[in-house]
């Protein structure tokens, strides 16, 4: 039997050649697509009264035909066309714009509806349609809310509603059913066709939320059942590598630090470990927040991965942390034998290749990389486990690359965005998640203050006096998206500003554009004090660690997310000193006063993650569009919160039955599966 995402789109009534493209051109090659292709609004024709109708407001009226309608032209296409209606029994003027030839349908006692923008003070409608319609004759329109789609080029909105609505009265009989039964009965939920007829002519209102609410849980489900299935799958096929780890080794270890590990630190440890022993490969997340010392539990796993015969990669997202890592675990492994090597983009193409033979030859036992660990040629001889630090700047693909290089290595990865519990679930369903909720002991919280840019030589006097202490500072500019050119431009400006500012001290400058070498020459300069102000571009951002820093003071702060915000204060307070965050900012909206102000309350990431969720909502939670989180066509991941955890819960128990792998009644979601990218190669059944 044919199957509706087996009819393209140019067997469909009214698709030409030409608008097959342009379909093509928004994604949608079938019957299926088109059919899910859902109005992301609706305009509302639900006749109401005009005492609900607040001044200002679009609305929809029945009323009738009085008096004789008034025509005035201006110019040659110009008019204006009054006509006084009765609503109700108000006597209002309905005023049309250049409309003059609906003159003739207006006939004294005639009814019929009209949509537009009511004014109360002047008892008008300004009518906004080109049509008037007779509230005798029943139309398309009347009293329902009509379907807006996102359109452009030769797809205009008649046209598609009209696609759509042939579509669905042609082969809307051929839509099945994907839930499983016990699971429609559950929630009460519309069946499929019903519920796609439904989001595109909701009838009445009700009937339009519950086809959303069937169309959202689907969606929550399916995109559930993936990971949850994913993640069953590499558990029941039992090829992870089963690390002989003995805590004999990482007490030894943790002995060697300068510190005493705290008790988040010691927790996560330890899931890793009983992950890394396990027999199926571990997929864990481990977050916490700027500071609270999750690479030092990197090198732990890593060390342990090397101990137990492996070797281990460690991928971050810039070359300046990826120098820092291989500094950073270089003195930790200092006392061991463990080899650790560097590979990045900008290696000559002789150490690249020595790098690579190293590797493959299992000489090389941690190495540190950026993206340039991910390309065809790089081979390990026995990887086992993967790190990935900053998680959210790496697609899925790039990780699951990584993850292809060794047999089923154990993969850890890392973030310091604080990731609320309920996006964390969605996100990352597939991994199991450690957090260190504190940080090392003796740190004091960062004092953050927000001043107008009219405050900067007070801000500069801050600065002058920690400088005089023995500190040092950080400014950021920001990132200009629209152009790296006027950004590069922007910093070297605001360096010199800095040089006059301070002709005693040292400024270094830091920023995209600059050559590998030339960035680890002034980071090593800032490092080692040579400089005590460092001008740089958000590309300190992630993971820099220079403890003496004890001032980030962050230029037009305005611009940029409180995540963002809260990643670049955690470049200070790194070490014993008192440590402070200057927001220069002259933010124009409530919004942006608001941000300002969550990061002059609170220190703590996790609680900065849940006021950027109230202000932001979620798909801005991390600035970038690469963030890793997914995007849903109709589901909203903080207002369907709660049928997100409903569907979470409902696809692991699914997974779990043993039925749901070989019983016919699924037959429909293994084959959807099994279509996934995700399971290509995978054994399912
Ligand atoms: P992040 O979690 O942001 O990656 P880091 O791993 O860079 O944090 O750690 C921040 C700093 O804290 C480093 O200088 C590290 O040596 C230090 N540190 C880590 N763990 C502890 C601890 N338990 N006690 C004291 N200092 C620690
Ligand atoms: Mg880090």
């Amino acid at each position: 039997m044919i199957k509706l995402d087996q009819i393209p789109v140019k067997q469909l009534k009214g698709v030409s050649a030409l608008k097959e493209q342009e379909l093509h051109a928004f994604g949608l090659y079938t019957a299926n697509d088109i059919i899910l292709y859902f109005p992301f609004r609706y305009e509302d024709y639900r006749v109401r009264d005009l005492t609900e109708i607040k001044s200002g407001e679009k609305a929809t009226v029945i009323g009738t035909v009085r008096g004789v309608p008034v025509l005035q032209r201006y110019g040659k296409s110009k008019s204006r066309l009054t006509c006084k209606i009765q609503v109700g029994i108000q006597l209002i003027t309905a005023t049309w714009f250049n409309r003059h030839f609906l003159r003739e349908g207006l006939i004294p006692d005639r009814e019929i509806m009209l949509t537009g923008k009511w004014e109360q003070s002047r008892l008008q409608l300004t009518v906004s349609e080109s049509e008037f319609l007779d509230a005798v004759k029943p139309s398309a329109k009347m009293d329902t809310l009509q379907p807006v789609y996102s359109v452009g080029g030769k797809i205009t909105q008649p046209w598609i509603r009209k696609l759509i609505t042939a579509t669905l009265e042609q082969y809307g009989s051929m839509v099945e059913e994907i839930l499983p039964y016990g699971i429609v009965q559950k929630y009460n939920l519309m069946n499929r066709a019903e519920a796609i007829t439904h989001i595109h002519h909701p009838g009445d209102f009700a009937a339009g939320q519950e086809a959303r609410r069937r169309m959202v849980y689907e969606e929550l489900f399916l995109f559930q059942l993936r990971l949850q299935a994913y993640r069953a799958l590499s558990h029941r096929r039992q090829a992870g590598i089963a690390m002989q780890i003995d805590s004999q080794w990482i007490r030894e270890f943790a002995a060697t630090l300068p510190f005493e590990l705290t008790d988040g630190q010691k927790k996560a440890i330890n899931e890793i470990s009983v992950d890394m022993r396990r027999n199926y490969g571990m997929n864990r997340l481990l977050q916490g927040d700027v500071g609270s010392g999750k690479t030092v539990v990197a090198a732990i796993a890593l060390y342990s991965a090397v101990k137990a015969g492996y070797q281990g990669a460690l991928m971050v997202p810039t070359e300046i942390l990826a120098e820092q890592h291989l500094k950073s675990f270089t003195r930790l492994f200092d006392n061991t034998n463990i080899q650790v090597g560097l590979l990045t983009g900008s290696l000559g193409e002789r150490k690249r290749r020595d790098m690579l033979a190293s590797l493959q030859m299992g000489l090389i036992d941690v190495v540190v990389g950026t993206h340039a660990l991910i390309q065809e040629d790089v081979f390990f001889s026995k990887l086992g486990l993967v790190v990935v630090d900053e998680q959210h700047r790496f697609g899925v693909n790039q990780r699951s690359i990584l993850r292809q290089k060794g047999i089923h290595p154990d993969v850890l990865t890392m973030t310091a965005t604080p990731i609320p519990r309920t996006l964390a679930i969605t996100a990352f369903g597939d991994m199991d998640v450690s957090t260190i909720r504190e940080r090392p002991q003796g740190r004091k919280p960062i004092e953050t203050f927000w001043v107008k840019h009219s405050a900067l030589d007070r801000a500069y006097g801050f600065i002058r006096k920690q400088v005089a202490l023995g500190r040092q500072a950080y400014v950021i500019c920001p990132l200009i998206e629209e152009s790296e050119k006027l950004e590069v431009q922007n910093v070297i400006d605001v360096h010199i500003t800095m040089q006059q500012a301070f002709p005693d001290l040292q400024v270094g400058l830091l920023h995209g554009r600059m050559s590998a070498a030339e960035k680890e020459a002034s980071m090593g300069a800032f490092a080692s004090n040579e400089s005590q102000v460092l001008v740089a571009t958000t590309v300190v951002e992630v993971g820099v660690d220079v403890p003496n820093a004890t001032i980030i003071m962050i230029m037009d702060a305005e611009r940029f997310g409180l995540s963002q915000l809260h990643q670049l204060r955690g470049r200070v307070g790194r070490g014993e000193h008192q440590s402070y965050c200057i927001l220069l900012a002259d933010p124009k909206s409530e919004v942006g006063r608001e941000r300002m102000k969550v990061m002059t309350d609170t220190n703590d990431g996790f609680e900065v993650a849940r006021r950027d969720l109230e202000l932001r909502g979620p798909g801005d939670f991390f600035g970038t569009k690469q963030s890793g989180l997914p995007e849903f066509k109709l589901a909203d991941m903080v207002a369907d919160y709660e049928l997100l955890e409903q569907a979470r819960e409902d696809a692991t128990e699914l997974v779990a039955r043993d039925s749901f792998w070989h019983d016919s009644t699924y037959a429909r979601l293994i084959e959807w599966l099994r279509n996934d990218p995700l399971f290509q190669g995978e054994q399912i059944d």
